[in-house]
């Protein structure tokens, strides 16, 4: 399971809500009252309250369960804004040909601060250090929600 936090919300959860896919959990997200329709990650039907006597949740919490190279793919289509021409340019199941793809695209839009931070990701992935590439992005994640 991969941690993200993909809000700067110091508030505690108090709803969940998540995506299945193939009969298995996907990810489950961690939210406030305020960010329950949080942009990306809103699944209204699925989305339940928290019982009281659970154990505190921080709202933004992620729980991914999805495959790593789905979740590097969910990086670059996700907060990072990567889709559309360049994002379909790439294999839909090589993520190095996203992050390629992404970074290409970063580097032309002159978005300096996220062309260096996919550069990174590639060097972490040619030497084959894919949770690196995890952690590195679930950081900048958490770094871009506070803006
Ligand atoms: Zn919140």
């Amino acid at each position: 399971m991969h941690l993200r936090q993909v809000t700067a919300c110091p508030q505690s959860a108090s709803y969940t809500t998540h995506r299945r896919r193939d009969g298995r959990l996907a990810w489950q997200i961690y939210v406030c009252q305020r960010h329950r329709r949080f942009s990306g990650w809103s699944v209204p039907g699925n989305l339940r309250r928290i019982a009281d006597d659970d154990p505190p949740v921080q709202c933004g919490t992620v729980h991914d369960h999805r495959p790593q190279g789905e979740i590097i793919v969910s990086h670059i289509e996700g907060w990072m804004g990567v889709t559309g021409h360049w994002s379909d340019g790439a294999a839909p199941d090589d993520w190095r040909d996203h992050l390629r793809a992404a970074h290409s695209y970063l580097y032309y839009i002159r978005n300096e601060r996220l062309a260096a931070l996919t550069e990174h990701a590639l060097r972490l992935a040619a030497a084959g250090m894919v949770n690196d590439v995890l952690m590195l992005l679930a950081d900048a994640e958490t770094a871009a929600a506070h803006g």
